[in-house]
Formats: C-alpha cells, structure tokens, sequence
C-alpha cells in the first residue's frame, strides 16, 4: 500500500571501512537499488558535509550511514527537515536532554553539534534519487575536538552513557519511516520542525555560493520560515529574503 509504513531501513547494509557512505548508495541508487536503502560504517576515510566541508568521526564509534530516497518532488523538500527532526526526537529520548535544530538541519543541544544531515539529488534512469547523509555522534568523545571550529558533543557526552550503535541505528531509520510515511500520506513535518528551530529570532549573515564559487551575503534577523522550509530573513531594510536550504551558510548564531 502506498502509505504503507516500513520502507526505510528494510535493507541495511554495513560495511568496515569505506570513503563516503553518500558515494556508495549514491552508486547503488544509479544501478537501480530500491528506496529505503542503507548503508552504515564504522569508518569513513573522506567523510564529508556540506560544500565539501570534512565530518570527523572517531574509528567505530559512531552512526554513519547514508539513506536511499526515491521521493516524488512534492515530498523531496521535506526530507531534511524529517531528518532533523527525527534526529532531534531520538537523542532527546535517548539523552534526557533538550535538542534544537541550526536551521536548516544541524541538530544541537546547548549550541553543540550532535549530528549533521547531508543531502544530495540526482536523476536517474528510476526518476529523482535523495541520498541523505547522518553522522550522529554517538560514542566519540567529541567535546575537545571541535572539527572545523564547530562546538561538537556526542550522545555519551550528553548522558554518561555508551550505546549499541546499531540498536540506535534501527530506532532512528524507525522515526525517520514514521514521519516519511506520514509526509508521503499528505502530512507535514513543517511546524514540528520550525517548534525546533533555535535559529527564529537570531541575527544572521546569510552567505550565498553560487557554482563559480562567488558569494554573496546578507545580514539581518531570521524572522520565520515559509511553509516549503525557506528561512525568512528580514535586512535592515525591512526587505524579507526567502532563503532556501541547501544554498546558504549560517553565520553569527552563537555556532
Ligand atoms: P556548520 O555546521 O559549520 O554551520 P554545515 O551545516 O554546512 O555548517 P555540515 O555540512 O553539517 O555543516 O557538516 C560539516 C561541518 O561540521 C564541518 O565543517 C565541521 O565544522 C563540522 N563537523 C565535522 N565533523 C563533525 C562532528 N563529528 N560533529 C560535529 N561537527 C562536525
């Protein structure tokens, strides 16, 4: 049935050691692999965020895994935001702490990063392919390390607790199919998400890239978000920029 649960995490494969997570299911996803598809390992040689940035994880402690979306167009925008937000919802539970999302999807408590959600597209051959990328913090001891000058803590820094990463894993693909299966039934996670948002409310500069790699800023408060997820961002103009994930960097927001 369409809006049948259980299509994410129904295959999930693990390896050692490997490159990227997000260049092999990349790779399964262009020779035809189903949607739901995941791939974890204990290590990545060249693990990496957005616009190339490095992810820094120690050898076997933590969850990297890549996730196979085969969404239609309406629901692709939302997948980050189901991301954040199931991220979100599990270390809360886990942790026993408040998390927050960095707009539009870093997941935080108290200004640290727990874990960050990288998305790529392509079209293939089967349509539109979303690989979306977690590094979660699990069992690494992440608070002195600050990769690329980002405040990190990790799962077992938040709650003196070490965990099964692959218990954690199942639980999380398990959150993350509830509220797929609910955003392909018509649903949004939109107002779940923005309740979570640490980012309303602050001033930030808003950096631009284009493909050349120029950017462009702008400056002002981050008033709201619409309803597809863009952040509205008011100048000292009283202009609103709309601001799409995916083509920006936050700065000046306490990160
Ligand atoms: P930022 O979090 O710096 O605002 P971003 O959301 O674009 O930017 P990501 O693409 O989620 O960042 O991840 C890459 C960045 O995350 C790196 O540049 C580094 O600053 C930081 N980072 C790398 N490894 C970790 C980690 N294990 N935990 C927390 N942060 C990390």
């Amino acid at each position: 049935m369409f809006n049948s649960k259980t299509v994410i995490g129904t295959e999930i494969r693990h390896t050692a050691t490997t490159g990227s997570t997000m260049d092999d299911v990349a790779r399964l996803a262009s020779d035809g692999a189903p949607e739901g598809l995941v791939l974890s390992a204990d290590t990545q040689t060249s693990g990496r965020g957005r616009h190339e940035r490095s992810w820094e994880s120690e050898p076997g402690e933590d969850v990297l895994a890549s996730v196979l979306f085969r969404p239609r167009a309406a629901v692709a925008g939302e997948i980050n935001m189901l991301l954040a937000l199931a991220i979100a919802e599990l270390v809360e539970d886990q942790c026993d702490v408040r998390s927050s999302i960095k707009w539009p999807n870093d997941v935080r408590v108290d200004g640290a990063k727990v874990a960050g959600i990288l998305l790529e597209s392509a079209q293939d051959a089967n349509g539109l392919s979303v690989v979306a990328g977690i590094g979660l913090n699990v069992n690494s001891l992440m608070r002195k390390r600050s990769p690329g000058g980002t405040q990190a803590v990790s799962m077992r820094e938040l709650s003196d607790t070490t965990f099964d990463r692959d218990v954690l894993l199942v639980d999380l693909l398990g959150r993350i199919d509830t509220l797929y299966a609910q955003v392909r039934a018509g649903g949004t996670v939109v107002p779940a998400w923005r309740d979570r948002l640490e980012t309303l409310g602050q001033e930030v500069e808003v950096t631009f890239t284009s493909g050349s790699g120029a950017a462009n800023a702008i400056s002002g408060v981050a008033e709201d978000v619409d309803a597809s997820g863009r952040l509205i961002v008011r100048d000292e103009n009283g202009r609103a920029w709309p601001v799409a994930a995916g083509e920006v960097t936050l700065r000046r927001d306490g990160s």
